[in-house]
């Protein structure tokens, strides 16, 4: 009796040893991927949003989904009087909702000629940057639209906003850049591959620039960013809408690659992420992974108080839910912004963390004070 006992508890001891090391690995590599189920419960961050109102639709609907946002001045070839008026809002909603918002500055280029321009545009940053703005924003009328006084086109490489930039690279503020626009701009309608490009260039021919071959192509806009980045190596740079490299992340890639200190949003163009998981779902899904802690999850929505509040909230929801399915579910997929079905990307948890809140956090220092954590990292 004794020896079969012995013998009993000898075997037990020699299979937990065994068997210890395998239910420990088992447990640590256990919760690998969300669902759909956690939508609500991780912590995200949209970093490229625009509310201009003194309602409160988008962030109830953002608290419900568990969003913070960061809010970016539109800086459409607005005047100087135009930008304070745009900024004012985001300065009232970050005071009205400090837990839930951050906020980005921009500047007006309308009195690039007159000799003060620089002084004031960096005194007007000074204060931004001063009241809490963690970036500040350039967008596609350098480069597109502005011309100077000789009738030449302002392009981001030149060495007048190098002096801004300096700031921005000394006190460590983000630049974001939306420059030059998605290579389907430069295509006829019939050609380009999402749909939200056709009915925006269709509605905005004056950007639609295959309609104005005398402008800078696409090339020579992406060249113009490079240089720039090129001549700033320590400035932190944010390329807004997937770095306007939407079409091709071996493109993407090799900007990455380059300049250590760009990042990209994804604004308004996971439709062009769609197609080409559609085309090659291994290589999109292989980018994501690759570059996790350089992409950053964003949609340029937006509220100007206009839209019904339940459309606004359920176009919201109905973005950041898709998203969510796509980038963490292997779910075969449609979508209205292109034709056909495409793959989730089933991204591992580490790397959803990162491109929903964790990288925000490192590129824009956005909410340095928080004290909320990822329940669902916690669990
Ligand atoms: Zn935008």
């Amino acid at each position: 009796m004794t020896t079969y006992e012995s013998y009993t508890q000898q075997t037990m001891k020699i299979l937990i040893i065994l068997f210890l090391p395998l239910i420990f690995l088992s447990c640590m590599k256990q919760p690998v991927y969300y669902s759909m189920d956690d939508f609500e419960e991780v912590d995200k961050i949209d970093v490229h949003i625009h509310v201009a109102t003194d309602r409160d639709t988008f962030v109830e609907q953002a608290r419900k989904d568990n969003f913070r946002l960061l809010n970016i001045v539109v800086d459409i070839s607005n005047t100087q009087k135009e930008i304070v008026e745009e900024y004012n809002y985001r300065l009232d909603i970050k005071g009205r909702h400090p837990e839930d918002f951050e906020f980005a500055t921009s500047f007006s280029i309308k009195d690039w000629d007159n000799p003060d321009w620089v002084s004031s545009t960096l005194d007007w940053l000074d204060k931004g940057i001063n009241e809490g703005a963690v970036a500040v924003k350039v967008w596609k009328n350098i480069g597109m639209v502005f011309r100077d006084k000789n009738g030449a086109l302002v392009m981001i490489d030149d060495p007048k906003l190098d002096t801004i930039f300096n700031m921005l690279t000394s006190r460590k503020i983000t630049l974001i850049g939306h420059l030059g626009e998605p290579k389907n701009c430069w295509l006829p309608i019939g050609e380009m591959t999402t749909n939200n490009d056709k009915g925006y260039f269709k509605d905005n021919p004056q950007y639609h620039m295959y309609k104005h071959p005398d402008l800078p192509s696409y090339d020579e806009q992406v060249a113009a960013r490079d240089r720039m980045l090129e001549k700033n190596p320590d400035l932190i740079f944010m390329g807004a809408h997937l770095g306007s490299l939407e079409w091709s992340v071996d493109e993407l890639a090799k900007r990455l690659d380059k300049f250590p200190n760009m990042s990209v949003d994804m604004a308004a163009r996971i439709g062009q992420v769609f197609y080409q998981t559609k085309e090659d779902r291994k290589k999109v899904r292989a980018f994501l992974i690759k570059y996790q802690d350089r992409l950053l999850y964003a949609t340029d929505m937006g509220d100007n108080g206009k839209m019904d509040v339940i459309d606004k909230q359920s176009e919201m929801h109905n973005t950041w839910i898709r998203d969510w399915e796509f980038l963490v579910t292997d779910n075969i997929m449609t979508s209205d912004l292109l034709t056909g079905e495409f793959q989730g990307l089933h991204l591992p948890r580490e790397v959803i963390d990162r491109i929903y809140s964790k990288n925000a956090r490192k590129w824009l220092k956005m909410f340095p004070d928080d004290k909320r954590k990822n329940k669902a990292i916690l669990n």
